[in-house]
């Protein structure tokens, strides 16, 4: 470990040992990672899988932690967060775009650009890789509707390689990248429609809107725990098994959206699973629903 410090460090890539997460993540948990790395180009980036598969340490990639619940025990590897790779360009009617950037800024991009079909992602507080690796939506759309190419380093090739189209597998929240969690996705090609950019901006306001209204967003949290069932909303069953305000340790089934958790203090990444443990049962003896995490356990 300590000689791919070095040469991540000679790289001029930032790179910090025993490494506090909390601040890493949206829900605001977990210990420390051995070495958290934040490359600030998709070089960078690329240089950092290619050195940490050289050196066989476990390695694990993510954008901005918001839909993943890492442990308190922390990482016992390198934690390579992609948020920094935020080169963005505007190509006709595509915007080509680094792992690390905002969702929300390819909606305001296209947006400003005239192009219609992004503005579901403003307020997902992830970035592309993340939202391309979970097929993110919202209202009715996701990211499947936009995505025509990504590319991604391979570490069986240690190659950058492409996928089009079909080839990503899209289905409710899922991908072929969270099929082959190996394939590190570097950037992505955004196709969209030409449209009514007052139109466009009157529904990315709507939607945050609705999101204001209707999420904590004034408290730590990963979005929506639980995938939503067929036929179901988790959040109604939730509150329904009268579990709002339910608590465990400093991790609360939200008062305001009880498909949401959230920190009120001091939470655990232990508080937020037995908190999940009894909702998950709670739900299955009330409704006979298996719900199932959209949020993801690190451990
Ligand atoms: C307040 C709030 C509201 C939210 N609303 C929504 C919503 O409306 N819709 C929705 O879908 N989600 C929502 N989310 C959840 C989350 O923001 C999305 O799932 C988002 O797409 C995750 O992106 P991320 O960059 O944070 O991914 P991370 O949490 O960092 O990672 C998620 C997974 O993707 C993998 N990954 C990340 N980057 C890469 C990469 N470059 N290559 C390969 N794998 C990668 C990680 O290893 C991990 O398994 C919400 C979250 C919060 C906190």
């Amino acid at each position: 470990m300590e000689k791919l410090v070095c040469a991540l460090r000679e790289r001029g890539i930032d790179t910090r040992e025993s490494c506090s997460l909390v601040q890493f993540n949206t829900f605001r948990v977990g210990g420390r990672a051995r070495v958290a790395v934040f490359p600030h180009t998709r070089e960078e980036l690329i240089d950092c899988l290619a050195l940490s598969s050289e050196a066989g340490v476990r390695y694990a990639v993510f954008g901005n932690a918001s839909n993943v619940v890492f442990s308190d025990s922390g990482f016992d590897g390198v934690v390579i967060f992609t948020f920094a790779c935020r080169a963005v360009s505007v190509d006709g009617n595509a915007i080509i775009a680094d792992a690390g950037v905002p969702l929300g800024k390819i909606s305001i991009l296209a947006q400003e650009n005239g192009l219609v079909g992004a503005e579901f992602l403003y307020g997902i507080p992830g970035t592309v890789g993340g939202g391309v690796f979970m097929n993110a939506g919202a209202f009715g759309s996701s990211i499947e509707g936009i995505c025509a190419e990504t590319e991604y380093w391979n570490p069986q090739t240690g190659k950058i390689e492409r996928l089009c189209g079909a080839e990503h597998e899209f289905e409710y929240r899922t991908s072929a990248y969270a099929k082959h969690p190996e394939r590190i996705l570097v950037g992505a090609r955004f196709v969209m429609d030409g449209g009514d950019r007052a139109e466009s901006r009157r529904k990315m306001d709507d939607f945050m809107a609705r999101r204001r209204n209707t999420q904590p967003l004034d408290l730590p949290s990963a979005g929506s725990v639980f995938k939503r069932p067929e036929g179901y909303f988790a959040g109604k069953l939730i509150e329904d098994c009268g579990l709002k305000g339910y608590t465990v340790g400093g991790a609360q089934v939200s008062q305001k959206h009880a498909g949401f958790i959230v920190n009120i203090g001091g939470a655990t990444a232990m508080d937020i699973k037995r908190l999940v443990r009894d909702i998950r049962a709670e739900v299955l003896q009330s409704f006979g629903v298996n719900l199932e995490c959209e949020i993801r356990f690190i451990d």
